[in-house]
């Protein structure tokens, strides 16, 4: 397996020829990372690049093994990540303590090489599902773009870093025109493999990586634009609705034209104390309702105002 495929596996011992061990032991299936400390592995754990397992000995110096793991399960970004005991401490009251504080395993010293290895498989492959359900959870099914919930936690997050940093953030909201009456024409199973298209369409003309798009519900989508101009994001809108158009997807029965088209709506922000982002999707919802009103396969936004007119 690739070396960066591999699951990582952190190692936390004061004693090296402790970690010497374990590593000789793990790495030919893992990637592994060492902390000699606690503090170092609470660092490493909160980093970029997290670990999928820790193996923590309670006996150091300083911050204990247990301290260790009770800070990593009450820190949000790091709660997740599976800790196993690796431990000379044998009580049932020390392994209970352990367990109790959210560990998913305990593992007594001198350790058995062949049961060390079988439970770090075991728990690295939980880690892996468990990874791939939360994946999955912010996945819509049909469409393989971000689902509902992702936007509405994205741009929450987004929006809350906007006020901040005092930045504009833009939304556009999308919908297919007259797509009613394509499932009526063609059927529900091509409705579906068009707006399979149209999302791919749409996801592969995002470039930059913190531009975030999602399908709101039915066949609408939202792209939220953080760090994005008015200008810039009628700009993006008038290119998707453009690239959508150029796709030429039959559609025989729009009273729009003859094949599947966009309309968009887009709203920007600088977010203040008071506001939420509702109100940015309740302007963009509105911007959109004015694009089909004047004729579909249309960008529509908030023209600026201009002295004297
Ligand atoms: P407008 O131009 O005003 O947006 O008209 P419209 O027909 O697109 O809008 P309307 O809201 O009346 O209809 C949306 C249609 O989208 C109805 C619904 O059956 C269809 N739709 C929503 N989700 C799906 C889906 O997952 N698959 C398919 N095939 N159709 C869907
Ligand atoms: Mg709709
Ligand atoms: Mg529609």
């Amino acid at each position: 397996m690739a070396e960066n495929n591999k699951a990582c596996i952190l190692i936390v011992d004061d004693e090296r020829i402790n970690i010497k061990a374990l590593s000789a032991l793990l790495c030919d299936d893992y990637r592994i990372k060492i902390a000699l400390s606690g503090r170092k592995a609470l660092e490493i754990a909160d980093s970029f690049s997290a670990p999928d397992l820790i193996l923590l000995d309670v006996m150091m110096p300083e911050m204990d093994g247990y301290e260790v793991c009770k800070v990593i399960k009450n820190t949000k970004s790091t709660c997740h990540i599976p800790i196993i005991f690796i431990t000379g401490k044998v009580d049932e009251e020390d392994e209970t303590r352990g367990l109790n504080l959210g560990a998913v395993d305990y593992i007594t010293k001198p350790f058995r090489p062949a049961i060390v290895s079988a439970r770090v498989k075991t728990q690295i492959k939980v880690k892996q599902q468990s990874d791939l359900l939360a994946e999955m959870s912010y996945l819509d099914g049909l469409t393989d773009n971000h689902n509902r919930r992702s936007f509405d936690e994205t741009l929450e997050i987004e929006w809350q870093s906007s006020l901040r940093y005092k930045r504009p953030l833009s939304l556009l909201m999308m919908d297919i025109d007259c797509f009613k009456q394509y499932n009526d024409f063609y059927g529900h199973q091509q409705g579906d493999s068009c707006l399979q298209s149209v999302a791919s369409c749409l996801k592969n003309s995002i470039m930059r990586s913190t531009d975030h798009i999602a399908r709101y519900g039915g066949e609408e989508f939202c792209v939220i634009l953080p760090e994005t101009g008015h200008e810039s994001a009628c700009d993006f809108a008038e290119k998707l609705r453009e690239k959508v158009d150029a796709m030429h997807i039959n559609h025989a029965s729009s009273n729009c034209v003859d094949h599947i088209t966009l309309s968009i709506g887009v709203a920007t922000d600088v977010p203040t104390e008071g506001k939420t982002a509702k109100s940015l999707i309740c302007s963009a919802d509105a911007f959109l309702y004015q694009a089909k009103a004047s004729g579909r396969n249309k960008v529509a936004f908030e023209r600026p105002v201009i002295d004297g007119q």
